[in-house]
């Protein structure tokens, strides 16, 4: 068994990428402060990655509820201890809202889409803008908070990651956590192949070393943890994810036109024949629906086992508000208190591990 573990629990703060079937208070204000008064009453700091795309596209057509509340959550998420930190869904800068809807543009999703010269709409130019864009908005709430860290969307570094490893760099992103370990996806809207990513729980990648090796130096990652189960557990996960399946307050995205209801059925439908073919490996969450608590908690101890050479492992879970209700909330609760009862475990921000990995201890 491994000294220590440090778990940093993370949140992808945003709203449902295709359509949403309530209004953002529903689909993300009232969940997110659900998470954050279970977290108080547990003590438990954990890291925010907010989209801040759908912010600037909210602004560009005078939605500003929506931009002011998704602000004001995000500083009183601050002055609560969490960390917040970037997440980026570019698709939104070319959305459009006409007629009081989203009309959702896939062609610029993920990071490799966009161009990576000096043109105002690289990829480099979004990530800076989205660092400037939250010390802008939480230096005054907190007058040491930096933005450092980033959250792929779809947890894609890929394709071309060596490209992207080298244009976070030389935007001032010096930690990432969406190596999501072992994880293959090929879907619609990404394709990513984390098959042969290094043993460890944390390391560093240069735009050299990519996501396959280890670097001397480079941008600080902290894998999102995966685990696999026996074929009792997964026939269980198939049964309570078919009968939870109706309970969404929105639909992923889809590469089809205007996000039409069989685009979506047929992502929904390859999303969830992953977790049929062959042996998969499941994302360490709360809000997979299907989960319960044991399985979490098997998983959680397996992906610890996998690591028990190192005297410290760290452990990235990724949820989503927007995804969870009543009962993924109460698997969150249960996972905080059972790892404690478990483990020598700390529950860190991102910053706290940054800061801990560049100041040697003495
Ligand atoms: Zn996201």
């Amino acid at each position: 068994m491994p000294r220590k573990v440090i778990c940093l629990i993370t949140f992808d703060y945003e709203l449902s990428l295709g359509r949403n079937f309530l209004p953002p208070e529903m689909v993300l204000f009232e969940p997110t402060r659900q998470v954050l008064d279970l977290c108080a009453k547990l003590f438990c700091p954990t890291t925010f990655f907010p989209d801040v795309c759908s912010v600037w596209a909210h602004r560009k057509y005078g939605l500003n509820e929506y931009a002011d509340s998704f602000e004001s959550q995000m500083k009183d998420t601050l002055l609560a201890g969490h960390d917040v930190q970037l997440h980026l869904h570019p698709h939104w800068l070319a959305s459009k809202f006409e007629n009081k809807e989203w009309l959702i543009s896939t062609n610029k999703m993920y990071l490799h889409e966009l161009p990576f010269d000096n043109n105002p709409y690289s990829a480099g130019a979004l990530v800076r803008r989205g660092i400037s864009y939250l010390d802008e908005l939480l230096r005054p709430v907190k007058a040491d908070y930096s933005c450092f860290a980033f959250r792929a969307a779809g947890s894609a570094l890929q394709p071309h990651e060596n490209e992207i490893i080298r244009m976070l760099l030389e935007s001032g992103i010096k930690m990432d956590v969406s190596v999501t370990k072992f994880l293959t996806l090929k879907l619609d809207t990404v394709k990513i192949d984390y098959t042969s990513v290094p043993a460890r729980s944390i390391w560093r990648m240069s735009p050299e070393s990519g996501t396959k090796s280890e670097a001397a130096e480079g941008l600080l990652e902290v894998p999102i943890a995966t685990f696999q189960s026996g074929l009792g557990a997964r026939t269980g996960f198939l049964w309570r994810r078919a009968i939870s399946i109706k309970q969404m307050r929105g639909t992923t995205i889809s590469r089809a036109k205007h996000q039409n209801r069989f685009a979506n059925i047929r992502t929904l439908i390859m999303q969830n024949l992953r977790y049929v073919t062959g042996n998969p490996w499941y994302i360490l969450s709360c809000d997979t629906k299907g989960f319960n608590s044991k399985m979490l908690m098997d998983g959680f101890r397996q992906y610890i086992d996998r690591h028990e050479g190192e005297e410290t492992v760290y452990v990235t879970m990724m949820n989503h508000p927007k995804l969870m209700f009543d009962y993924q909330m109460k698997m969150l609760e249960d996972f905080i208190v059972q790892t404690r009862q478990e483990y020598d475990i700390t529950f860190a921000t991102c910053a706290d591990v940054y800061k801990a990995q560049s100041q040697p201890s003495l």
